[in-house]
C-alpha cells in the first residue's frame, strides 16, 4: 500500500517535472502572446513569430498568412541593417499589427494613413493589401513596414524626436531606401521649400508628399557630409544640432540647399532625360 502511494506521488513528481520543463520549453520558443486586442476592440492572433517580429492580424486565413509570411522575411532581410544603423538593441521582439481591410485599418488607426508607429504601445500598425504578387505593390508596402520600423527605432532612442517631424519623417524615408528608389524614378516636387518652410510645424501639412522627399535629403546630407555618427548623435539630440554639427542652422540649410541643386539634383535631371 505505501509502496504504490510512493510510486503515486514520484510519478506525480516526475509529472510535474515533465510540465515545467515543457512549460520553459515552450515559453522560451514563443514570446509573444497568442492573441492580443486592438483599440478598436478587434482580437488579434499571433500569425507569426519571426527571429525579430511578432506579426499579428485580425484575419488569419491562408491569404493573410501568405501575405504576412512575405512581410516578415523582408522585414528580417533588413532588421539587423537598421537597428545596426541607428546602433541601437533591445531583447524585445518588434511587435507588428497587419491589417488587410483599408476600412478596418483607418477605423483602427482614426486617419487615413497606410501605416504608423505609436510610442505609447510601442506596436507598428500597418495596412497591407492580400495580393503582393505585382514587384512595385510588393515594395511600396515593404517600403511602409520598414518606415515604420525606422520610426519604432529611433523613437524608442529618443522619444522626443517626434516633435522634430523633418528630422523624424527624413531619417524615415531615408533610412527605409525610400529616397534611393524615388531618386531612382523621380517625381516632381514642388519649389525648393525655404528655411522657414523646413523649421515650421505646418511643413508636412503644405508640402505633403514632397516634405517626405525634402526631409529624407537633408538626412542624407546629413550623413554623406557629415557622417552617419553625427546623424545618431543629433537623433539623439536634436536640441543641441547647431553644436553637435558644428554649423548654424542657416548655414546648414544654405550648404544643403547648394548640395542638392548639385549633387542631388543632377541625378534627378539625368533620370528625368534618361
Ligand atoms: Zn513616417
Amino acid at each position: 500500500m505505501s509502496s504504490t502511494h510512493s510510486f503515486r506521488r514520484r510519478r506525480a513528481a516526475l509529472l510535474l517535472i515533465i510540465l515545467s520543463l515543457s512549460m520553459g520549453v515552450s515559453s522560451c520558443a514563443s514570446s509573444g502572446k497568442k492573441a492580443v486586442r486592438d483599440d478598436a476592440g478587434n482580437e488579434l492572433s499571433l500569425i507569426e513569430e519571426t527571429a525579430h517580429g511578432l506579426f499579428y492580424s485580425p484575419e488569419s486565413d491562408d491569404g493573410v498568412r501568405d501575405m504576412i509570411r512575405i512581410l516578415s522575411q523582408e522585414f528580417e532581410n533588413q532588421e539587423q541593417r537598421i537597428t545596426e544603423l541607428f546602433n541601437y538593441h533591445s531583447d524585445k521582439k518588434t511587435v507588428i499589427h497587419v491589417y488587410a481591410e483599408v476600412s478596418q485599418f483607418y477605423d483602427v488607426v482614426g486617419r487615413v494613413t497606410e501605416g504608423t508607429y505609436d510610442l505609447d504601445d510601442n506596436t507598428i500598425k500597418i495596412y497591407t493589401p492580400l495580393n503582393l504578387s505585382s514587384p512595385s505593390v510588393r515594395s511600396e508596402y515593404v517600403f511602409q513596414l520598414i518606415h515604420e520600423f525606422v520610426h519604432s527605432v529611433i523613437q524608442q532612442i529618443n522619444s522626443k524626436i517626434g516633435q522634430v517631424k523633418w528630422l523624424d519623417e527624413g531619417t524615415a524615408y531615408y533610412a527605409s531606401g525610400q529616397l534611393e528608389a524615388e531618386l531612382k524614378s523621380p517625381t516632381r516636387h514642388p519649389v525648393f521649400p525655404d528655411f522657414e518652410q523646413v523649421a515650421s510645424p505646418s511643413f508636412f501639412d503644405v508640402f505633403n508628399q514632397s516634405a517626405y522627399f525634402y526631409s529624407g535629403t537633408i538626412v542624407k546630407f546629413i550623413t554623406d557630409k557629415y557622417g552617419q555618427e553625427s546623424l545618431n548623435k543629433v537623433i539623439r539630440n536634436p536640441d543641441h544640432f547647431e553644436e553637435l554639427l558644428n554649423v548654424s542652422f542657416q548655414t546648414f540649410y544654405e550648404e544643403w540647399k547648394a548640395w542638392s541643386n548639385h549633387s542631388l539634383m543632377s541625378i534627378v535631371k539625368e533620370n528625368f532625360s534618361g
